[in-house]
């Protein structure tokens, strides 16, 4: 069993101690963790010889995956595209012809709420099924006032249906929307409009914690994000951000200047955001997954991200244009042969690490007492392999707040 327990963020070389308990187990009462030691350990206690026992049968057991960075929300794939890029096209050359986040946005705009909603339930499945127990996701395919609220709504109802943990974010500020664009001042009128007519309705009805912007070439400046940002925490939501994606642009300096809680992608990091990350509390959290789907050359720097000392967390950026995968296994995969990050690097990176890039890391992220018994089971020798075996799942078993949410066969 791996506990990833310990105290405060996993930076430098302990990002590899799993806090691994051989023969493991663990006391469950209302949904949080009660005990957690060996098996020997926990059977001895008065309470454990009257509790239900669910025996994993020797396989191994860790914290519920947290995905700190998704797009859940969406009204379609956009395959179309996927050939596009394979024949050559750049991710900015299919933005500019009408593809893209617009194209999503597009989509969006035409799609019911009940529509949205069936596909979100759907993936939330899906991911529960590969070992994750909590999902950040975004709006930002809406893009006007009734399409981004209809999103957030949407959060908040997925939350209330389902099991998995939903974080909500708001990025109103993913692009300028096709009907400010080309115009003077375009970009300043649509901020207003987050401004006056987003945010207060957001704060007020407490739709989203945080507040994201996609800072880069083609999306938002850097000044355009520090005031969607302000603006976002006046009104409660905490910042975070989307940061030197395609260029540097001095986003993730940025992030860590107003205490975000994570700045997200960081391919095109120099050496002074590295080390300026290695001392922040603002979270480097990497998402591999977009570059593979791209078939980018150019990862995160992962391993100078963990030699500065920086908090490195690993998300799936599940989104329909630049990763539609929902496998943290998979993403995994690619952190360890893309990135090389180790396996115990990854696993941390995508457990405890991926909690405190929520502010969730009191609750989630590692096994522990007081913590909810997030657990996710794996069918494999050892914890290496759940890398190893790249593309294939084998989540045998997920565990919400101590209820079994995902089994791959009846137990
Ligand atoms: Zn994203």
């Amino acid at each position: 069993m791996l506990t990833l327990g310990g105290r405060g963020p996993r930076r430098g070389s302990s990002l590899s101690n799993l806090g691994i308990i051989k023969d493991g187990a663990l006391l469950v009462r209302d949904g949080l963790i009660a005990a957690v030691g060996t098996r020997a350990e926990v059977e001895a206690l008065p309470e454990a010889r009257v509790a239900e026992k669910l025996d994993l049968g020797g396989r191994v057991a860790m914290p519920g995956f947290v995905d700190s960075h998704t797009h859940l929300v969406h009204a379609a794939s956009r395959a179309e595209e996927y050939e596009l890029k394979i024949a050559g096209a750049s991710y900015e050359e299919i933005a500019r012809k009408g593809g893209g986040i617009l194209n999503s946005v597009k989509k969006l705009r035409a799609a019911t709420s009940e529509a949205l909603k069936k596909r979100a339930h759907a993936a939330l499945k899906q991911f529960a099924a590969c070992g994750t127990t909590t999902v950040e996701t975004k709006s930002g395919y809406g893009l006007d006032v009734a399409s981004e609220l209809k999103i957030l709504r949407l959060h908040k109802e997925l939350a209330a249906e389902q099991p998995l943990e939903i974080v909500s974010t708001f990025l109103g500020a993913h692009v300028v929307p096709a009907e400010y664009r080309g115009k003077t001042g375009g970009a300043e009128r649509y901020i207003q409009l987050i401004e006056e007519n987003l945010l207060p309705e957001i704060g007020e009805s407490r739709l989203a914690e945080f507040c994201d912007v996609f800072c880069d070439r083609g999306a938002f400046s850097v000044v355009q994000s520090k005031r969607v940002l302000q603006a976002g925490r006046q009104w409660g939501l905490e910042p975070r951000l989307h940061a030197e994606k395609l260029t540097r642009t001095g986003a993730a300096q940025l992030a860590m200047l107003m205490r975000a809680a994570s700045c997200d992608h960081l391919e095109h990091v120099n050496k002074s955001d590295i080390q300026a990350l290695g001392k922040s509390e603002t979270v480097a959290t990497l998402l591999p997954g977009c570059d593979f789907h791209l078939g980018l050359k150019q990862y995160a720097p992962a391993r100078a991200l963990i030699e500065a000392g920086a908090i490195v967390s690993l998300a799936t950026d599940y989104n329909p244009g630049t990763s539609p995968t929902l496998s943290m296994p998979m993403i995994l995969s690619l952190a360890c042969t893309q990135m090389h990050m180790t396996p115990a690097e990854a696993i941390t990176a995508a457990t405890i690490n991926a909690a405190y890039a929520l502010r969730r890391e009191k609750s989630i992220g590692s096994l522990e007492v007081g913590k909810q018994a997030d657990i996710a089971v794996f069918e494999v020798a050892e914890y290496r392999e759940i890398p190893y075996y790249f593309g294939v799942n084998h989540c045998w078993m997920t565990v919400k707040r101590g209820r079994v949410i995902h089994a791959a066969e009846q137990v």
